[in-house]
């Protein structure tokens, strides 16, 4: 069976990984070139796009940002997954929004800018401290701006004079004061049948993930619930396909969703060696309408971001259960380079483990690691 893959990057090059134990062959569609390539060499299969698309059981995305002729054009062909309006609310902030208000899930009280005039209000209405999310293409923190203070708007001003806002809204949100960051990966199969992983807690610095640990501390089964009955009202009222990830804020016990993503996501990425079945394997099962795997967890895990950084020793792995994913990327500043698996038996040893990593990393690249594991620990 052959699945294709919009998007090229490390997150197709997994897929590929993980589906080739079940004879799935996996290609990925360069979205900027159109072309259709290998997802671990990157390199042209020479297959032309419209063949790829005939000969594949199944079609999916790898990011949301796929511009929107490719997936009208995938959709012809009936097979891909998650449908088109799925991934349109993962990649537009105001549709997005429109979703979670329709089905009364909490998010972050928002209003929606199309015009600089509406500036004037934002800090009435929403407070002193807000942050504005340009409501297409962004990640990991792009395209957002944060005030602290009214005064602060006059560069928000600045910058919202340049951009078209009537074409791409932003969406002004009241900067939470949460109790922590978490998210909720699971999948939902063409039957209608949901599987959630574990409620990972999530590190983020300057808007960027940097490390999840899975399953939360503190979990408790009514937390696992509520993020659940999240889930699974926003997949089914989406008819929704494979894995999806929701990013939630937790204040006390209540969720408020911050995002989602119709996706594998960078915060599931624990369950390669933390869970009975990976995000990637679950995804490739969804989209191929085969039966959904067991989300048992095999242990306590840490997902450790590389950002930006090659020089470490790879002698790392001679830790016992800690597992190297490396992407096979030109390095960038604040650029995803590959990822490190931790598995431990409970919180305690997992922060011991994590005590061991930081030896083999260079601590500037890694600013929450050290806390993380004394928390932990
Ligand atoms: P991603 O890479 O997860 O797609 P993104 O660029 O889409 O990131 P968000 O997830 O919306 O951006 O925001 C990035 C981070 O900024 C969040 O994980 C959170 O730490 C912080 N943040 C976003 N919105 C709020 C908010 N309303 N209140 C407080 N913090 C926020
Ligand atoms: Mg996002
Ligand atoms: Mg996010």
């Amino acid at each position: 069976m052959r699945v294709l893959v919009y998007g090229s990057g490390q997150l197709a090059q997994m897929m590929y990984l993980a589906a080739a134990p079940l004879g799935v062959i996996v290609s990925a569609v360069d979205v900027v070139t159109e072309t259709v390539v290998n997802p671990i060499s990157k390199k042209a299969t020479g297959v032309p796009l419209h063949r790829a698309i005939e000969e594949s059981n199944a079609i999916t995305v790898e990011f949301e940002h796929v511009p929107e002729h490719l997936l009208l054009d995938a959709d012809k062909s009936g097979k891909l997954y998650p449908n088109v309006a799925s991934i349109l609310a993962g990649a537009d902030r105001v549709r997005e929004k429109a979703l979670l208000v329709k089905n009364n899930i909490p998010n972050c009280e928002y209003l929606l800018i199309d015009h600089v005039d509406q500036l004037d209000d934002v800090v009435e209405r929403l407070g002193e401290k807000v942050i504005f999310k340009a409501s297409r293409d962004g990640y990991d923190g792009y395209g957002q701006w944060r005030i602290s203070s009214a005064s602060d708007l006059v560069n928000v001003r600045k910058d919202f004079a340049l951009l078209d806002l009537k074409k791409v809204p932003v969406i002004a949100e009241k900067m939470m004061q949460f109790d922590r960051e978490i998210s909720l990966v699971g999948a939902r199969s063409q039957d209608g049948q949901i599987a959630c992983f574990s409620l990972a807690e999530n590190l983020h610095h300057e808007g960027q993930l940097h490390v999840s640990v899975a399953p939360i501390t503190q979990l408790t089964e009514a937390l696992q619930k509520k993020a659940k009955d999240i889930f699974e009202t926003l997949a089914t009222a989406m008819d929704y396909v494979g894995v999806l990830a929701v990013e939630l804020f937790q204040c006390g016990e209540e969720l408020y969703v911050n995002e989602i993503a119709p996706r594998v996501h960078n915060s599931g990425h624990w369950t390669q060696q933390g869970c009975s079945t990976s995000q990637f394997e679950q995804h490739i099962r969804a989209v191929l309408n085969l039966p959904l795997g067991s989300t048992e967890l095999i242990g306590t895990s840490a997902m450790v971001n590389i950002i930006g950084c090659t020089a470490f020793s790879r002698d790392l792995i001679g830790i016992p259960d800690v597992h190297l994913h490396w992407y096979g990327k030109e390095v960038r500043k604040k650029r995803k380079m590959g990822h490190i698996n931790v598995v431990a038996k409970s919180h305690a040893s997992l922060g011991k483990k994590l005590k061991q990593l930081i030896e083999f990393l260079p601590v500037e690249y890694f600013p929450k690691l050290e806390s993380e594991a004394t928390r932990l620990e």
